[in-house]
């Protein structure tokens, strides 16, 4: 078998594996996401979209369309807030922040992503960990951890040391009463998986 043939045949299974990725995907999240016709309502609602240059309905799109890279580097996976808009002006009850959750869940670490949207998936990890733990966040701790695993230690620190002064970064963690019950969150999330 020749080269070519051969990389042609990795290519076809790569994208293969990348469909059945995206199909679970979809499945897991309980969306109607094949019902979505591409109207923009949810794109008009979402106070991330303009910061991300995407819509909702664009990520649906790359995830029918069985495109996993070009997913995983759209800024809207990263930035969604989960606010339910897009769910809620949908007329077809779509919740893209649903199917963003089980992609995010489901993303190997070992898939590469690069520039910005590496760190915010570090961040978004480190601050999971941490409500997992803790059962809320504590900034200080939060920044000291990200720093480390992205080794941009002296990004932002004017900013830092601004809010510091300020007293929006406090020194010591205050833990809620709840820990026991976001543990169980996390485990019946992670059953899902
Ligand atoms: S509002 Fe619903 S149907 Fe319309 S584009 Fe968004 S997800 Fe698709
Ligand atoms: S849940 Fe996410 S995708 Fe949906 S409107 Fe809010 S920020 Fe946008």
């Amino acid at each position: 078998m020749t080269n070519a043939v051969t990389s042609r045949i990795d290519v076809v299974a790569s994208r293969a594996r990348d469909g059945e990725f995206c199909t679970r995907v979809i499945e897991e999240s309980g969306q109607a996401v094949y019902a979505c016709y591409q109207c923009q309502r949810c794109g008009g609602g979402c106070p991330v979209a303009s910061a991300a240059g995407t819509t909702p309905s664009h990520f649906l799109r790359l995830l029918t369309l069985g495109l996993v890279d070009e997913a995983l580097k759209d800024p809207l996976l990263w930035f969604c807030v989960g606010c339910a808009t897009c769910g809620a002006r949908c007329p077809n009850e779509i919740s893209t922040n649903e199917v963003i959750d089980r992609f995010r869940a489901l993303t190997s670490d070992k898939r590469d992503i690069a520039g910005e949207a590496k760190d915010i998936r570090i961040f978004h990890r480190l601050f999971l960990k941490q409500i997992r733990y803790l059962g809320r966040s504590h900034e200080l701790l939060l920044i000291g951890a990200l720093k480390m695993a992205t080794r941009k230690l002296l990004k932002d620190v004017g900013l830092g040391i601004t809010m510091f002064k300020k007293g929006k970064i406090p020194l010591v963690p205050h833990l809620t009463g709840g820990i026991p019950e976001v543990r169980s969150i996390f485990r019946k999330r992670a059953g899902k998986r």
